[in-house]
């Protein structure tokens, strides 16, 4: 698989990797345009969540913008991600926020993020399935008694900041989740789940009659600023010069592309399992609603959900490596998680499906937006928590380009902070997994 560390910009012709998404949707993405513009306004590279709301905000305020994606469009974390719609991003709560920022940050944090949801609720309203939206809210699940305190801690200082949670005890959430992982349960009321696949169609669909030109199967292969002419990029089609470029390849973002961008992100993998169909009688043995999206409070964190057709989908961390994304190890790790989690299911024994994806992990644990250099806008780091954050982030990116103040936050005024000795990424990584499965 594409590592974006080893290897230059991806595809035109990486093999979509076949999630569950891709197998079962049918969704219906905008037609692409041939030829790519000489001269364009906007350049974007990268057509997820975060680029095609970029695009679409340029779009609507008269600009013209082509969309540049390597291989077919949202073929990234946009396509395959588990479809959790979270009130969050990075990894710092509330609590974080403010003791390193002081409250009127954490304030401030809070309403961008009530702002993507907001967002991402508008977009599905663009679906005629509403991306299959399941509204129950997403669940944060003490795994082991220790690490009920914090978690309660972690509820009442939502509450302090007038978050829409609930505190489930154990008996309250054993009827939601029959499991000897689940002994208490954080319940956000107003975060979702969806189809992401149909969430990226009905971006792209947006984008397109908004004007933008959408460019698939068209890797970007260098991209260098002219100072005040601009920038010259070379792609798979042909050169373009544009008067800005966003670069929204996030978590895929080629080491070999944009050296300087790239060292300040870590590629990390997350991976995904889907089980066969459970039948009604193993439904019923572990009380899983569809409506509920499921994840849990270890350091290596898993996540779930059980899908419309009655599949449960479980995901966690992958390989280190792209070359061992695809290893059937990875996905009998997350069997044995899935096993642990229910006991009940341990006759289920093989996956129907498992895939991977790249998500960008920042240095200090949270996204940065907005201007890298003259005219380069950037915007990276979600950590894995993207899918509400990255159609904030694209209006955020759009805005910062066409010269808009953007809020005083942290995610618009600093950069991404470069690693120390970035080519010791992945044995940082090697650790931090040890150590995390000593935690847990
Ligand atoms: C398995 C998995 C599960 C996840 N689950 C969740 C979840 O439930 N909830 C949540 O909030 N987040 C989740 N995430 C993270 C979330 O999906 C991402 O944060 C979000 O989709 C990022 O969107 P994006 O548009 O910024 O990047 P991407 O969707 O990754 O898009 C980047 C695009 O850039 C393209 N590209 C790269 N280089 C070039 C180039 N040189 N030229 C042209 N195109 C290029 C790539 O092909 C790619 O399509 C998950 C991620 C994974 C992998």
């Amino acid at each position: 698989m594409y590592d974006p560390l080893v290897n230059a910009p991806p595809g035109p012709h990486d093999a979509p990797e076949t999630s569950y998404w891709q197998k079962s949707t049918q969704a219906e993405f905008p037609e692409c345009v041939d030829d790519v513009p000489e001269d364009v306004e906007f350049a974007v590279i990268g057509a997820g969540y975060t680029g095609l709301n970029a695009a679409r905000t340029l779009a609507e305020h008269g600009h013209s913008i082509a969309v540049f994606e390597a291989n077919n469009l949202a073929w990234g974390c946009s396509s395959r991600n588990a479809g959790f719609v979270m009130k969050s991003t990075g990894r710092l709560g509330l609590s974080a926020w403010a003791e390193r920022f002081g409250e009127t940050v954490a304030k401030g944090i809070a309403g961008e993020h009530l702002t993507a949801l907001q967002l991402i609720t508008e977009t599905t309203q663009h679906c005629p399935e509403q991306c299959q939206r399941q509204s129950g809210g997403y669940l944060k699940v003490a795994h082991k008694p220790e690490a009920i305190k914090a978690l309660h801690e972690q509820y009442q200082s939502l509450k302090q900041f007038e978050q829409p949670v609930e505190w489930l005890e154990k008996d309250a959430l054993s009827q939601m989740i029959n499991s000897p992982q689940a002994h208490s349960a954080l319940r956000f009321t107003d975060c979702f789940a969806v189809n992401p696949l149909l969430l990226a169609a009905a971006t792209a669909r947006r984008a397109a009659s908004a004007g933008v030109q959408l460019v698939e199967h068209c890797p970007v292969t260098s991209a260098v600023s002219l100072g005040d002419k601009g920038v010259y990029l070379k792609t798979a089609k042909g050169n373009v010069r544009a008067r800005k470029l966003l670069i929204c390849s996030n978590g895929y973002t080629s080491q070999q592309l944009l050296p300087e961008l790239a060292s300040r992100s870590l590629p990390v993998l997350s991976s995904i399992i889907t089980t066969p169909p459970l039948s009604p009688e193993q439904v019923d043995s572990i009380r899983l609603s569809p409506e509920y999206a499921v994840m849990d409070t270890r350091v290596l964190k898993y996540y779930f959900r059980l899908l419309p057709d009655n599949r449960l989908l479980f995901g966690g961390r992958g390989a280190i490596q792209g070359k061992n994304a695809e290893n059937p190890t990875f996905a009998k790790r997350l069997l044995k998680a899935l096993h642990q989690t229910f006991p009940q299911l341990k006759d289920i024994t093989r996956w129907d499906s498992f895939w991977s994806g790249w998500v960008s992990v920042s240095l200090d644990d949270y996204p940065r937006v907005g201007k890298f250099n003259d005219n380069i806008y950037a915007s990276m780091g979600y950590c894995g928590a993207g899918v509400s954050f990255s159609a904030l982030a694209g209006q955020r990116l759009a805005e910062s380009a066409m010269g808009e103040t953007l809020p005083e936050l942290p995610y618009y005024q600093s950069q991404l902070k470069p690693f120390p000795l970035p080519q010791f990424r992945r044995l940082g990584q090697w650790l931090y997994y040890h150590y995390g499965r000593l935690l847990d």
